[in-house]
C-alpha cells in the first residue's frame, strides 16, 4: 500500500515543504527537477508534484490520500477534507487593500456593488456579503496590486505577507480576512480506511515532531553540583533538566535540556554566572514528546 501525497511544486510553499519533509526523514527526489511524481522511503509513499491551488481538489476527489497546501486555497476550495495539521510556515494573510489615497477607511466604507478583483472569488464575495455588500468580484489570477491603478477595480482582496508588495504598488490593507499557513490535509476516505490511516497517522506524526522542534535548542553545560536549584530554574527544559555524573569532575555535573531560541542568549549569560563549563548549544531537528 502506498500513500499518494499531493506537494506544491513551486511558489513559496513549496521548499520549506521538502524541507520539512527531510527533517522528518522522508527525501522528496525530483522536486527540484520538475519532476511531476516520484517515490519516497522504498515506495512507502507516492509523490505527486502538483500546484498549490489544485491540492484541495486532489484530495477530496482521491487523487491524492493526503496534501499540503495553504489554508487560504482550503477555505477558497471549501472542499470536505480534513485537516490534520497546522505546518506553521508559509503564515500571511488575506486582506482587504484600497489606494492610498482612497478615502475608505474601513471595509464598510466600500461603495455597494464596488469592483473588488482578486483571486480569491469565492471568500472575497462571502466576506462582502458578510457585511451585506454585494460587490462585483473580478476574477484575476495574478497582478491583483495593479487592478486599482489601471481602472479595473476599486478594491483588491490579496495574500499579503510582509506587506512591501502592497506598499510598493501604494495600496493600503483596511482589513483582515482570514490568517493562513500551510496544512497538512487528509481525503476522508483515506482517514476512514485502516490500513491508509495507520500509515497516515504515522506521517501525521513524523511531521509533527518537525514542527514541535522548530525554534528549540539543545543545551548541553557542565554545571557546579552545589547550583543545581539555579540550574533548574535556568534552563527547566520540557520535563526538567537532565543531570549526569562526569566521571573525572566530583564538583561539577552535566545537565542537558531543550531551550527556547529565543532565550539562548540570556540562558547562557545566566549559566555562565553561575560557573558554568563546556556549554554547547545545538539544533533539534525532531523533538518526539
Ligand atoms: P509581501 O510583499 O511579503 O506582503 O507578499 C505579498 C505577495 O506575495 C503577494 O503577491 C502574495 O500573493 C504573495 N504571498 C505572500 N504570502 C504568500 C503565501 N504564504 N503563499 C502564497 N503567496 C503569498
Amino acid at each position: 500500500m502506498t500513500i499518494r501525497i499531493a506537494v506544491p511544486n513551486k511558489g513559496r510553499l513549496a521548499e520549506a515543504t521538502v524541507d520539512l519533509f527531510a527533517k522528518a526523514g522522508i527525501r522528496l527526489e525530483g522536486a527540484s527537477e520538475r519532476r511531476l511524481i516520484s517515490k519516497a522511503l522504498d515506495g512507502r509513499f507516492t509523490i505527486l508534484f502538483v500546484r498549490a491551488q489544485d491540492i484541495a481538489e486532489f484530495v477530496d476527489d482521491g487523487v491524492a490520500d493526503v496534501g499540503i497546501t495553504g489554508r487560504d486555497l482550503l477555505m477558497e476550495a471549501s472542499r470536505p477534507i480534513d485537516e490534520l495539521l497546522d505546518l506553521g510556515y508559509g503564515r500571511c494573510r488575506l486582506s482587504v487593500a484600497v489606494p492610498n489615497e482612497s478615502p475608505v477607511k474601513s471595509v464598510r466604507d466600500i461603495p455597494k456593488g464596488a469592483r473588488i478583483a482578486s483571486s480569491f472569488p469565492k471568500l472575497t464575495q462571502s466576506f462582502f456579503r458578510g457585511h451585506g455588500n454585494d460587490v462585483r468580484v473580478v476574477e484575476v489570477s495574478g497582478a491583483t496590486e495593479i487592478t486599482p491603478h489601471i481602472g479595473v477595480a476599486d478594491a483588491i482582496v490579496d495574500l499579503v505577507s510582509s506587506g512591501s508588495t502592497l506598499a510598493m504598488n501604494h495600496l493600503r490593507e483596511v482589513e483582515v480576512i482570514l490568517q493562513s499557513s500551510a496544512r497538512l490535509v487528509a481525503n476522508r476516505a483515506a482517514v476512514a480506511d485502516p490500513k491508509r490511516a495507520y500509515e497516515i497517522r504515522d506521517l501525521t506524526f513524523a511531521l509533527s515532531s518537525v514542527v514541535a522542534a522548530r525554534g528549540k535548542r539543545y543545551l548541553m553545560a557542565n554545571v557546579p553540583r552545589g547550583k543545581l536549584d539555579q540550574v533548574r530554574k535556568i534552563i527547566p527544559g520540557i520535563s526538567g533538566p537532565t543531570i549526569m555524573e562526569l566521571v573525572s569532575h566530583g564538583d561539577m555535573v552535566a545537565a542537558h535540556a531543550v531551550i527556547d531560541e529565543g532565550g539562548i542568549y540570556e540562558t547562557v549569560n545566566q549559566l555562565k554566572q553561575i560557573g558554568a563549563t563546556g556549554i554547547l548549544v545545538l539544533p533539534i531537528e525532531r523533538l518526539v514528546s
